[in-house]
């Protein structure tokens, strides 16, 4: 019969010389790279290097004994490698035993030529199995991951979507209520967009929607400022523990932001770049309040800005709405 597996590194641990430079002989024939070591802190020295793809242990060995071994192995190096037991005893409760302390096999010595290299084969088969496993369980995790960004992000801007900020925004009513801290809500829509599109064409609409998402998103980057696409060409911003004083600061950084921007828009009738009308609503909240409410209150403030002339912020608080 002829079996033939391909080669692996195979960590050998056996205090008896003789027996320990027989058997790597015999490995290192089949193909197979081996260190071999007299004793459990040697192999443990070497183990992190040397990386085994399976282990080879002798039971009875002076100052650490195989199972003692196999269990600081199991216990130090949690990726999983076949160890298989070398013994000269043949008692049940020594398998038993071998098997309990994390062991995968156990061979009778001496160990018969055919049998070694079958049960190395069938070892190998399951360390492939399982990197298969590993690899296919990381794919998963990043497909699931994307699953969810995508879930959550504004297909054309990479922003959050409109479903994520309604459930950042009923989730932030909740904190904020239960704090009695004060949060703001930024609904902005751009100025004069139509002409925009009717005259430069709608896929550099699409453009100009990026770039301001761009900006918007370097803008409000740090932790509790969330923006996201509310729908067209109007964006959200949600910010977390900030008072009415501290929302015009917001306000007037979006200004500065599409300012900076610089984006030529001839056909606007305000400027002759892209300008945005901001409703800035700021509001102790209670908890429970409806979405389309706080979206109502923002919007309203933001309609004001248009009929002021747009590329201007109108704030709004939970006493004059
Ligand atoms: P106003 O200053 O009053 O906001 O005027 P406006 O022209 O921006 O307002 P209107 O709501 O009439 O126009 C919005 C335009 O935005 C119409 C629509 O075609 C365009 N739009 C909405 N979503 C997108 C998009 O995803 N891509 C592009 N290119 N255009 C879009
Ligand atoms: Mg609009
Ligand atoms: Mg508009």
């Amino acid at each position: 019969m002829q079996l033939t597996g391909t080669s692996m590194r195979i960590l050998l641990v056996d205090d008896i010389q003789i027996e320990r430079m027989q058997l790597a002989i015999r490995l290192k024939q089949q193909g197979h790279e081996v260190k071999a070591v007299g004793s459990g802190i040697e192999a443990l020295d070497v183990y992190k290097d040397f990386d085994p793809e399976l282990v080879l242990l002798d039971i009875s060995m002076p100052d650490m004994d195989g199972f003692e071994l196999a269990f600081h192995i199991r216990e130090s190096f949690p990726e999983w490698i076949p160890i298989i037991f070398l013994s000269g005893h043949e008692e049940p409760e020594m398998i038993a035993k071998a098997i309990d302390v994390g062991g995968d096999d156990y061979l009778i010595k001496p160990v018969d030529k055919l049998v070694l290299t079958s049960k190395l084969m069938a070892m190998q088969r399951i360390a492939q199995m399982r990197r298969e496993l590993k690899q296919a369980t990381a794919q998963l995790e990043k497909v699931n991951q994307w699953l969810k960004n995508q879930a959550n992000e504004d297909g054309l801007t990479g922003l959050y979507n409109r479903r994520y900020m309604d459930k950042k925004l009923q989730s932030m009513l909740a904190w904020h209520g239960r704090q009695n801290a004060p949060m703001t809500v930024i609904l902005l829509d751009v100025d004069y967009f139509k002409p925009f599109n009717d005259n430069y064409g709608h896929l550099e609409g699409d453009r100009c929607l990026q770039a301001l998402a761009d900006q918007l998103r370097t803008t409000f980057n740090r932790a509790e400022e969330y923006v996201g696409r509310y729908g067209g060409e109007e964006f959200v911003v949600l910010l977390s523990n900030t008072n009415e004083i501290q929302a015009e600061q917001e306000a007037k950084r979006v200004k500065q932001a599409v300012d900076n921007l610089n984006y030529p828009h001839e056909y606007s009738y305000t400027s002759t770049r892209v300008t945005v009308s901001q409703g800035v609503f700021s509001f102790v909240p209670f908890g429970k309040e409806k979405l389309e409410d706080i979206y109502s209150e923002a919007d309203i403030a933001m309609y004001q800005s248009k009929s002021d002339g747009r590329n201007t912020y109108t704030l709004r608080n939970s006493i004059n709405s």
